[in-house]
C-alpha cells in the first residue's frame, strides 16, 4: 500500500499514462491525480464517454489535472503530443485478451510491440521525460508452470524469461515477453532517460469503470456465472491488488533508485481457493464451483475455453511461486491479501450488475 507522502513523491509534475481508461491504468490515473500530478492520459477515442467519464469523475475530486488525447498504439507519431513536457511516462496500453483469440499476431502481438516501439521512440524525441514504467507482465517471466522444475529454488523470480511461449502456445504472454525485451533493447540504446519495468501477476479487484474488458474481470466473473459448472481445474494463479499494482507504478517511477524488472504477486492461490473464497462471502447466491476437474478433463475441454490442450497440460496441477522481495526491499511493496481484491472484486460486479 502507498504510504509515501506527497513530499517523498518530490513536486508533482505531468505524468503520461497510455491507455488511461484500461482496468489498471484507471486506478494509476486515480492514485496519480489524488497526489496531485497533472496526468496526460490517451484513450483510443477521447470523445467515446465509455472511455472517459469515470476518469473526469475522478479528476473532478482530485487536486490534480486531467488532460485526455487520442492515441492508437500502431500510430507512429500518435504519442508525442500526448508526451510534451511529460517527466515520467507509464507505458500500460497492450491488448489484454488471455483465450479464444484467432489472430494473435494482429490482435495481440502487433499491437504489443508496435505500440512499445512507437511510444518509446516517442520518448526518445521528447526530451522532459527521464523515466518509463513499462506495465510487463509475470507472462514476460515464464511460459507454464511446468518450468518451475527448472528454477534454482522453486520460484519464479526477476531473472527468469519466458522463452517458451509462441504465436501459437500462450499468444498473449508472448506479446508481453517480446514487448518487454524490446524495450529494454530500446532503453538500452540511449542515455537521456532510463526504464523500470513492473510483471504483476493475475491482477484483481474492483473496476473504476463498467465498461472495463480486462482479461481480469472475465476471470472472476466466470466464478459466479456457472461458466466452471463441471468443476475448476488445479490451476493456479499469482494474485494481486490492483491497488496495489498502481501504487507500485508509482513507486516505481519516484523511487530514484528503482532500476530492472520487479514481480507484483502477493500471494498464489488455487482455483479452488479463489472459489472458495467467493462462496465463504457470498454464500449460496451464485453457482461457485465445488468440484475439482480431473486434469485429463481439463485437458480434453481446453478447446471449448478458447484454449490449446498443450497450455493446460503444462500447467495444471503444477506448483506456482513468485519471489516478490524486489518489489517489497526496492519499491517498500507491502502487497494486500489476495482475498480482498477477490470479494471486493466480486461485489464490484454485483453493484455494476454484471453477475
Ligand atoms: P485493459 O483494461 O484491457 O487495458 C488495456 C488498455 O490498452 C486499454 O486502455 C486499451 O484500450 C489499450 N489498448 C489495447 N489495444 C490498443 C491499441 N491498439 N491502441 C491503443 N490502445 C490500446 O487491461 P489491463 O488489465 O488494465 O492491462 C493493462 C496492462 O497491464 C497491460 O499492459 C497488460 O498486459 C498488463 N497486465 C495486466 C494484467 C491483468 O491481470 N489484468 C496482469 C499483468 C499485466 P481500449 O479500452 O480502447 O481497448
Amino acid at each position: 500500500m502507498l504510504e509515501m507522502t506527497d513530499q517523498a513523491l518530490g513536486p508533482p509534475g505531468p505524468v503520461l499514462v497510455t491507455g488511461g481508461n484500461g482496468y489498471v491504468a484507471s486506478w494509476l490515473v486515480k492514485r496519480l491525480l489524488e497526489l496531485g500530478h497533472d496526468v496526460h492520459a490517451t484513450v483510443r477515442d477521447p470523445a467515446d464517454p465509455r472511455e472517459t467519464l469515470h476518469l473526469e469523475a475522478i479528476a473532478a475530486d482530485s487536486p490534480g489535472a486531467l488532460s485526455l488525447y487520442g492515441a492508437e498504439l500502431l500510430d507512429p507519431l500518435g504519442f508525442d503530443r500526448a508526451m510534451t513536457g511529460c517527466e515520467v511516462v507509464f507505458h500500460t496500453a497492450s491488448p489484454v485478451i488471455g483465450r479464444g483469440v484467432r489472430d494473435p499476431m494482429r490482435v495481440l502481438i502487433t499491437p504489443a510491440t508496435s505500440g512499445t516501439r512507437n511510444v518509446l521512440e516517442a520518448v526518445n524525441r521528447c526530451p522532459s521525460v527521464r523515466r518509463v514504467v513499462l506495465t510487463s507482465s509475470v507472462g514476460a517471466i515464464y511460459g507454464d508452470a511446468v518450468e518451475i522444475a527448472g528454477t534454482e529454488d522453486g520460484f519464479f523470480n526477476e531473472s527468469h524469461w519466458n522463452e517458451t511461449s509462441s504465436e501459437n502456445h500462450h499468444p498473449y504472454a508472448y506479446s508481453k515477453v517480446l514487448a518487454e525485451r524490446l524495450a529494454w533493447e530500446i532503453a538500452g540504446s540511449q542515455d537521456h532517460w532510463d526504464l523500470v519495468v513492473v510483471n504483476p501477476g493475475l491482477v484483481l479487484g474492483p473496476a473504476l469503470s463498467t465498461y472495463t474488458t480486462s482479461e481480469s474481470v472475465r476471470i472472476i466473473r466466470d466464478f459466479g456465472t456457472g461458466y466452471y459448472r463441471l468443476g475448476v481445474p488445479k490451476g493456479r494463479f499469482g494474485i494481486v491488488d490492483v491497488r496495489d499494482v498502481a501504487d507500485a507504478h508509482i513507486r516505481a517511477a519516484m523511487t530514484a533508485e528503482a532500476t530492472g524488472r520487479y514481480i507484483l504477486v502477493a500471494e498464489t492461490l488455487s482455483m479452488q481457493q479463489i472459489a472458495a473464497i467467493l462462496r465463504d462471502r457470498f454464500g449460496g447466491a451464485y453457482p461457485f464451483p465445488r468440484r475439482t476437474l480431473p486434469k485429463f478433463v481439463a485437458v480434453l475441454l481446453a478447446p471449448l475455453a478458447g484454449l490449446k490442450r498443450s497450455e493446460v497440460r503444462r500447467n495444471v496441477g503444477y506448483p506456482l511461486r513468485f519471489d516478490n522481495r524486489r518489489a517489497a526491499t526496492h519499491l517498500g511493496m507491502r502487497f494486500r491479501s489476495p482475498s480482498g481484491a477477490i470479494v471486493d472484486h466480486f461485489q464490484q460486479l454485483i453493484d455494476d450488475g454484471l453477475v
